[in-house]
């Protein structure tokens, strides 16, 4: 009986600490290292995934320890904080968003209601598609450009210094483009509008839909 007592409180203190720890441990990517290439290839999705952002992971997870953000999610983290504790929450939050957005068997258009707004805002895919690669190429410095869903239903272009996220001004994150050189300079050096150019083929616009409301 106490054996089983200790093996159950064992249990129960694995499951609070994973719940703890999941809003902001290391997301999984939900495919292979190298199943973006050439678009992204193998070596920057190692060092962009498993390096970047498992520094700013750890980061955060060390910084909001002891603070009132503890048990918080990462989404009020980002829309509460400042400083560095908001650049780390953040910076997890982007890349959380930005490494679910892509698939190897991705590309093509979106369908159904995030169509038709991109279409009503832009006039065309192909409009909007040329409008984001120009602000993502144009943002100074590191950043990124999203589209984003703003409370009255429309969509917005957003260009966002260092780890900035539509959620902090009350928009919903439905698209990110991350323009820190990381994200593409070993593939691209300076290339940056090459590489925004070429994650089109890898949108999963499938997931991406899903963030439209
Ligand atoms: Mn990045």
């Amino acid at each position: 009986m106490k054996r089983f007592i200790l093996l159950w409180a064992a249990l129960v203190l694995a499951a609070v600490s994973l719940a703890q720890t999941s809003t902001w441990g290391l997301m999984q990517l939900p495919y292979a290292t190298d199943a973006l290439t050439p678009v992204i290839t193998r070596r920057t999705v190692e060092l962009h995934h498993g390096k970047h952002l498992a520094a700013y992971a750890a980061t955060l997870q060390r910084l909001v320890e002891g603070t009132e953000y503890e048990r918080k999610s990462l989404e009020y983290i980002v829309r509460h904080s400042t400083g560095v504790i908001f650049n780390n929450a953040g910076q997890v939050l982007n890349h959380n968003l930005y490494f679910e957005q892509f698939s190897p068997t991705g590309g093509g258009q979106p369908t159904g209601r995030l169509a038709q707004a991109i279409e009503a805002q832009w006039g065309s895919f192909e409009n909007f598609c040329e409008e984001f690669e120009k602000r993502g190429t144009a943002l100074f410095g590191s950043g990124w450009v999203w589209l984003a869903q703003n409370a009255d239903s429309t969509l917005i272009i957003l260009q966002e210094p260092g780890g900035g996220n539509p959620i902090a001004s009350g928009r919903r994150p439905i698209l990110g483009f991350d323009v820190w050189e990381h994200a593409y300079y070993l593939d691209y050096e300076n290339r940056r509008a090459e590489h925004l150019h070429n994650l089109w083929n890898i949108i999963d616009w499938q997931v991406v839909g899903e963030r439209f409301r």
